[in-house]
């Protein structure tokens, strides 16, 4: 049959015409009072939130608040648990100084200095990622917003895609957002971008991350993405995008923004190019409205595809139904499970940690729980400085109770895949908690670690 006779897929899906087409409205912590279904919550909890969000970021846009949230099970809702700040995100000396600043209304200037203070102790950049990840250009100078960590991926921050639609509570980019420049990875370069990738031949991913590159205007987005359609770009055969925008604020692919959008990205599909939103889900609610579900499908209409990712974290999906229902719902969207992360180091850690035997057992009994082809997300991972580390489970070797880990991902690639040992403890939440089993004193690939990228 003549090309020409193929019945191709229709264009971009006709615009959505739901009821709950809606403008964006968002809200920070300087108008939590604006909030209405807060007033439900008692006073005590509101000062609270007011305290955890002048240190930690925190945004909410109207669509979370009045389609996420089930306010009758606020505040454990868990969608009210990933964006509305608590108490226990703070520890117990910085609340206390806090809430005590803002009980006796400190001066501006006090209150700030105390507050950056805070922040500069929650360890914004976990994993080395600042120092270690950063490329350089041919003399030698750092490029700004690239980090080229595994040889196949490289990783771009857009500096007009370094926010989002709201924030995660337990994000670990969120030194981005309270406007610390000199935390912030981003680039407006898309002509450095688009050089680095034109002589690294070995690259044959691209991932725009963020904040949520979905912020951005679409015109902004195809400066970065439509040089992937030249010649000198041909070995960069897959685009990911990081994006929560599927959950916060899936209007984002329906109106004439939207239109353009799906479009950018059936040009790339139709070139031949592999083009996916990694979208980040913690709970099968965000899956559960209209509008998230029109996103999708249009979305995929053009061809590109959805793979889901996110962390396991306590009070929001440290359950194995949970899970279970997350992964089921999104196979019957379309949808492919990719990652199961184990929550890293960031500021509100210890409010949501989860020790890593307890997450291996929710995934395991999660996994157990659905078909074969919703067993496709891998983990739990831990992504970590010399790359993504799988807890496979634990179990007993010649008399010692272990865990048993793998790379998934490593700085160096022959490292992948190689099973290795850590000694039984059921308190460890990340890899540098954990020792080699065996009496062991070292990993197998901490000598070159050390040597090839500095790290201790
Ligand atoms: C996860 C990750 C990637 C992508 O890894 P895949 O296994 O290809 O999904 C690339 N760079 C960094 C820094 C990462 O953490
Ligand atoms: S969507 Fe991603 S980058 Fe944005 S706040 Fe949530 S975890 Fe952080």
């Amino acid at each position: 049959m003549p090309v020409s006779q193929l019945s191709l897929r229709p264009l971009v899906a006709p615009p959505f015409t739901a009821p709950s087409a809606r403008p964006f409205v968002v809200h920070t912590a300087r108008d939590l009072g604006k909030i209405t279904p807060l007033a439900r919550l008692p006073e005590s909890r509101r000062f609270e939130m007011q305290v955890v969000a002048s240190v930690l970021p925190f945004r909410v846009n109207q669509y979370v608040i009045d389609e996420l949230i089930d306010w009758d099970e606020a505040p454990d809702d868990p969608i009210f648990q990933l964006v509305f700040p608590q108490r226990g995100m703070l520890d117990d000396a910085h609340f206390d100084e806090v809430a005590a600043l803002i009980k006796r209304e400190a001066g501006k200037d006090e209150l700030d200095g105390a507050i950056a203070r805070i922040r500069a102790d929650l360890n914004p950049h976990p994993a080395g990622q600042m120092e270690l990840n950063m490329p350089r250009d041919a003399d030698g100078a750092p490029i700004e917003g690239l980090q080229h960590k595994y040889r196949e991926t490289v990783l771009f921050f857009p500096s007009q895609g370094q926010t989002c639609h709201s924030y995660c509570s337990f994000c670990f980019r969120w030194a981005q957002f309270v406007g610390d420049k000199s935390l912030r990875i981003a680039s407006s370069e898309a002509e450095t971008l688009r050089r680095y990738l034109a002589v690294h031949p070995d690259v044959s991913d691209l991932l725009l991350t963020g904040g949520d590159p979905m912020v951005m205007k679409t015109a902004h987005l195809a400066r970065y993405i439509e040089p992937l359609l030249s010649p000198a770009l041909a070995h960069v055969q897959t685009l990911r995008i990081g994006t929560k925008a599927l959950s916060f604020w899936p209007q984002r692919f329906l109106d004439e923004e939207g239109d353009a959008l799906l479009r950018l990205l059936e040009r790339l599909t139709r070139a031949g190019k592999q083009v996916a939103l990694m979208a980040h889900y913690n709970h099968w609610r965000e899956l559960d409205t209209a509008t998230a579900r029109e996103a999708i499908r249009r979305v995929r209409d053009t061809g590109a595809v959805i793979r889901a990712q996110g962390p396991l974290l306590a009070h929001i999906n440290d359950d194995p139904a949970v899970w279970a229902r997350l992964w089921r719902e999104q196979v019957r969207l379309g949808i492919q499970p990719y990652y199961l992360f184990v929550e890293r180091d960031t500021g509100a850690r210890q409010y949501f940690e989860v020790p890593l035997e307890r997450v291996w057992r929710v995934y395991r009994e999660a996994m157990q729980q659905v078909s074969g082809v919703a067993r496709t997300a891998r983990g739990p991972s831990m992504s970590a400085g010399p790359g993504k580390v799988e807890v496979q489970g634990v179990t007993e070797v010649a008399g010692e109770k272990v865990f048993a880990l793998r790379f998934i991902q490593g700085r160096n690639p022959d490292w992948v895949q190689r099973p290795f040992f850590a000694r039984y403890d059921p308190e460890a939440t990340w890899l540098d908690q954990l020792r080699p089993a065996f009496g062991e004193t070292k990993w197998f690939w901490q000598d070159e670690y050390a040597a090839r990228w500095g790290a201790a």
